[in-house]
């Protein structure tokens, strides 16, 4: 196969770790016998700094022309950079809105993996740390509470802001199926999360994943209110494979499942629309206080491509072999300052891209 990818560098550490998951792409597609080839575009700061804006029309349109988007992270000090002093519309952000909205991209998947070599950083105790969990979440990223119609008004002297909070069928729809297709390609649970107790757009949200569910015997469904989901993040996450979720409840839960990890460093991003293109990034931003330093940690945007091959490409056995790289390199105590712990070895962003292509494994032309 063919890979015709588009790269984001994009600001501070994102190069350096970009970078790395170029050579990981590289070393693994080629032991499986396929090609790759990149076209790397600016966004955010570093294309302010060229074109004055953070996105150009001629950067989307290249996107757009890509099977896929491999991202590393725009941004700078909010507080010191010069592209902070800019007009909201024209600061880095805004190049990560403008993109999303023109590749359409309604679904957004932040997976959780605590892996035992780490479970120290896990804020969790006793078995829960213990057991691990690797659990993806699926959040619906275009509708919902944060794009419905809001204003405020007077009213009998006061003031009232109203949020509007709609959901259509084919908006729900749409994201359901996707997260069928995602639990088919792990442990086939999905486990719907609403407030269906109370608000009519959990209702139909509900309603509607029933039916889709139709279509997928193989997939378990179950259907867990908000609140107790919450909950169940931190008193059992490990019973959670993928949680499918509406936009400000995916937007909150993915939070709270991230910090259960404790590794910012490890966690991986994709977002995808209703075809099989996507645009992969680590959920971490651009860390402009380690820019330069080359200790970033790399995993999350390695693991982010892994996420590419698989979701975009269906390269599924090309993924399992980057992400059983990965987990050889934190089993052999080989560490990123982020998550270093006592006997380990500390190494740098580029020295541990060089380790995890050390240690990938299979493929047709291993095998020769
Ligand atoms: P951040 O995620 O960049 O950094 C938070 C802390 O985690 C910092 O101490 C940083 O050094 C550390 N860190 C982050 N990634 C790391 C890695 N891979 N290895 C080791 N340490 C890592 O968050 P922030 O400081 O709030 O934001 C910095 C900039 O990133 C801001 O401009 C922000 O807007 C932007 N940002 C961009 C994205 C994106 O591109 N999608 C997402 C979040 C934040």
């Amino acid at each position: 196969m063919k890979l015709n990818v588009v790269c984001i560098p994009g600001d501070g550490i994102g190069p350096e770790i970009v970078a790395q998951a170029k050579k990981v792409l590289n070393k693994a597609l080629a032991l499986y016998g396929h090609e790759i080839t990149y076209q790397d575009i600016l966004m955010g700061g570093a294309s302010i700094d060229v074109h004055g804006v953070p996105l150009t029309d001629e950067a989307i349109a290249n996107a757009k022309a890509a099977d896929a988007v491999l991202m590393g992270s725009i941004g700078g000090d909010t507080t010191k950079s010069p592209w902070y002093k800019l007009a909201p519309e024209l600061r880095p952000e805004a190049g990560l809105l403008k993109i999303r909205k023109a590749l359409n991209l309604f679904a957004n998947l932040r997976p959780a993996v605590l892996y035992p070599e780490l479970a120290d950083a896990c804020p969790l105790r006793g078995e829960t740390r213990k057991n691990g969990f690797d659990m993806l979440i699926m959040r619906e990223l275009t509708g919902g509470l944060y794009f419905g119609e809001r204003k405020t008004i007077t009213e009998n002297g006061e003031r009232k802001a109203i949020d509007t909070l709609t959901y259509s069928e084919s908006e729900i729809r749409r994201i359901a199926i996707k997260g069928f297709e995602i639990a088919r390609k792990r442990r086939k649970k999905v486990t719907s999360v609403d407030k269906a107790n109370v608000l009519d757009s959990s209702r139909l949200w509900r309603a509607v994943v029933e039916e889709v569910a139709k279509d997928y015997p193989d997939v378990t469904l179950e259907h867990m209110l908000v609140d107790n989901c919450a909950m169940q993040l931190v008193k059992d996450p490990a019973q959670f494979d993928v949680i499918l979720t509406e936009n400000m409840f995916g937007d909150i839960l993915s939070d709270e499942a991230s910090m259960v990890t404790g590794s910012i460093g490890m966690l991986a991003s994709a977002s995808l629309n209703d075809t099989k293109f996507g645009l992969y990034e680590p959920s971490h931003g651009s860390a402009p206080d380690i820019a330069g330093k080359d200790i970033a940690n790399p995993i999350a945007t390695v693991l982010s491509a892994s996420m590419m091959l698989r979701y975009s490409f269906d390269l599924d056995d090309v993924a399992d072999a980057v992400d059983r790289a990965v987990q050889q390199v934190l089993q052999d105590g080989l560490r990123t300052v982020d998550i270093m712990s006592e006997g380990c070895r500390q190494v740098g962003c580029s020295e541990m891209g060089d380790l995890i292509c050390e240690r990938i494994t299979g493929g047709q032309r291993d095998e020769k």
